[in-house]
């Protein structure tokens, strides 16, 4: 049975390659095991494509993006641009997390120019909760997903704080960037907006920043930011 390291849950296809994709791509270079949850295709995205027709060829980069990551893949299939926040999508991703067991799960930010992102953000985080919960019975073991981060991504800037950097290696963009050519959307044949330039400049950035060659930030949910010592040294 397959057991994740990571998961990553994103409102639309492509959504957990480009914000987290770096991040992901470093857990596979170091052996960890990864999955990607999409909730939705983003399959009205494309100006010069019907949803349908655009659907099918999301469908077909995501399986694409996966092999190439070496990740395991579950995509839900709630419609683009309508994504609600209610106990139907919190239970299917809770389903998600029973099955792969990640120790880690990454998902957006909780403010977004994009209504779907700050709906995942909140399915995501009451998930967690209901996958963790004896008392909500499935065919599945329940599971606890012990660390939450929100991923760097540029619809979901306001009041975000980098405030953990993960080091990352050329290698890990190397394979980071093979996954996310996958996409005609981050080839730049959909919109103008040169994805892979932006998130391959933002990961130097916050190298240059932090003192590294390369990184990439997250920030938590506010209670994991509380510490217990024993010490004030
Ligand atoms: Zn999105």
């Amino acid at each position: 049975m397959f057991k994740a390291d990571v998961l990553s849950i994103g409102a639309h296809a492509g959504d957990a390659e480009i914000a987290s994709g770096i991040a992901l791509a470093n857990a596979v270079n170091s052996g960890k095991k990864v999955a990607m949850c999409h909730l939705t295709l983003g399959e009205k995205g494309n100006p010069n494509m019907n949803p349908q027709k655009y659907a099918e060829l999301k469908h077909e980069e995501a399986v694409a993006a996966a092999e190439t990551l070496g990740a395991q893949l579950y995509i839900l299939g709630y419609l683009d641009g309508e994504l609600p926040e209610n106990d139907d999508v919190k239970k299917a991703i809770a389903d998600v997390i029973r099955d792969c067991k990640p120790e880690v799960i990454i998902t957006h930010h909780a403010k977004s120019i994009h209504k779907d992102h700050v709906a995942c953000h909140r399915n995501v985080l009451d998930a967690i909760f209901y996958a963790a919960l004896k008392g909500f019975e499935t065919d599945r073991e329940p599971h606890f997903a012990r660390l939450l981060y929100f991923a760097e991504n540029w619809e979901d800037k306001e009041d975000f704080v980098p405030e953990v950097i993960l080091e990352v290696t050329d290698a890990d963009i190397k394979l980071w960037k093979q996954t996310a050519q996958c996409y005609s959307l981050f080839r730049g044949e959909v919109v103008n907006f040169p994805y892979i330039e932006y998130y391959e400049k933002l990961a130097r950035l916050r190298g240059i920043e932090n003192y590294l060659p390369y990184a990439v930030a997250f920030e938590m949910p506010p209670s994991a930011r509380k510490q217990r010592l024993t010490s004030l040294w």
